[in-house]
């Protein structure tokens, strides 16, 4: 030895949660040429072009949120800035739920993949339309809406960042068409062997029809559409059509689909998180396994830089001040341990992605995404968007991140003030 090492950056004595390898103390990470060079209890006699002191903060593998709204302006109002939703969050790879479709996955990648730090990644929509002013005109997203072939053939021309199929279960559509859009959904997702990405609880409003079907029913329809590793989204939503039956269980053939068919769960926050509901779904032995925040520009307020104004989020939407980590914070409250929570946004995505050769831990040699939280100690008010408050006592927050080895400040204006109890 006796050659001293150089990094770019070391991000030294922080505390390291990397659910995939295990490893969570006390570590030292150094980073070169945009890649983790080393992992190491000492880098303290490295030479190094940037030392940062991370003690008392934690160094997780660079966050994924898993459900993002970012295909900004093309989606109208709905669409937010990729980076502030990202790497400004602390996020590193963001996964578009069902913005961009076969028809408008090339505008996706030329104005939102390639121009963001972040690395955007996308669950194509079933529908033509995809995510247009955020679903706001449900006769768009019935059977005449869809076309497969288009679909299957545009996910396959763009495997890079499409790993996934979005579609609806909610009780709106299923009164105006049954199940018939998520088993097209079902055939693409097959076709292209992608996870299908279901999104519950109620849209849309339903039909003047006189049959409008249960919630119950719907999920007696939706299940056997279902495939191993298809993901189930929104359990804790208090909508109609969710986990949780009309009389306040949750639907025992869903804990079966959950335990022995392989469906996972992906928390996708938005305007669907419910203290209430989240108990019951918890406390029946149902675990998420990804955490998406689910933010867009109807349940979000947006800053606008032009002349400092802003435009408030949309009341419909029930909001409260949320955003990943605000997500992490109430998943701490409601009693889970933080290594699992870490896992949520790290691991786990990245096996939802099929990438956990490339991201979601922290190896040498991959690409350096990583981020770096402070989780603060006090009374914080959290409160849910049927208007429930909670103190908890712990708040994590995000510092910054490193994607790709370059080093950005958490300073988004979506990530929320902490409001203290
Ligand atoms: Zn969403």
């Amino acid at each position: 030895m006796g050659e001293v090492e150089t990094f770019d950056i070391v991000l030294a004595n922080g505390t390291v949660i990397d659910p995939a390898s295990s490893r969570k103390g006390r570590f030292d990470i150094g980073v070169r040429d945009g890649v983790i060079a080393a992992i190491s209890d000492s880098l303290a006699s490295s030479a190094c072009k940037r030392r940062i002191d991370v003690s008392g903060q934690y160094v997780i593998p660079g966050m994924i949120d898993t459900h993002a709204h970012v295909y900004q302006y093309v989606t109208g109002k709905f669409g937010l800035s990729p980076d502030m939703v990202g790497v400004a969050s602390g996020v590193t790879t963001l996964i578009d739920q069902g913005g961009p479709s076969c028809m408008t996955i090339g505008g996706f990648r030329n104005f939102i993949v390639e121009p963001s730090i972040s690395r955007v990644l996308a669950f194509i929509s079933t529908y033509l339309v995809g995510g247009l002013e955020g679903h706001l005109y449900p006769d768009l997203y019935g059977p005449n809406g869809v076309n497969a072939e288009h679909t299957i053939s545009s996910a396959r021309e763009n495997l890079d960042i499409v790993k996934g199929i979005k579609a609806h279960a909610e009780i709106g559509g299923q009164s105006r068409w049954g199940m018939e859009v998520v088993k097209i959904g079902q055939e693409i997702a097959t076709a292209v062997d992608l996870p299908l990405y279901i999104h519950l609880g109620q849209l849309w409003p339903t039909a003047d029809s006189a049959e409008i079907p249960s919630a119950d029913e719907l999920i007696h329809t939706l299940l056997p559409i279902m495939k191993p590793g298809d993901i189930l989204a929104h359990p804790f939503t208090r909508h109609p059509g969710g986990f949780v039956s009309e009389t306040g269980e949750v639907h025992p053939i869903l804990l079966e689909a959950v335990h022995q068919k392989g469906l996972r769960i992906d928390v996708g926050h938005g305007s669907h998180f419910s203290f209430e509901t989240a108990r019951r779904v918890l406390g029946a032995g149902i675990m998420p396994f990804t955490l998406g925040a689910d933010m867009h520009g109807y349940n979000v307020s947006i800053p606008d830089a032009s002349d400092g104004s802003e435009r408030a989020a949309n009341p419909f939407f029930g909001v409260a001040p949320f955003n990943l980590t605000i997500a992490m914070s109430e998943l701490l409250h409601l009693g889970i341990p933080l290594e699992d929570i870490v896992a949520m946004v790290t691991t786990n995505p990245a096996k939802m992605l099929r990438m956990e050769d490339e991201l979601g831990a922290l190896v040498i040699g991959r690409e350096a995404d990583i981020s770096v939280l402070n989780i603060e100690t006090g009374r914080f008010k959290l409160s849910d968007n049927s208007g429930e408050q909670v103190v908890a006592d712990k708040l994590v927050r995000p510092a910054f991140c490193l994607r790709a080895g370059h080093y950005y400040d958490a300073d988004s204006a979506f990530v929320p003030d902490a409001i203290v109890a």
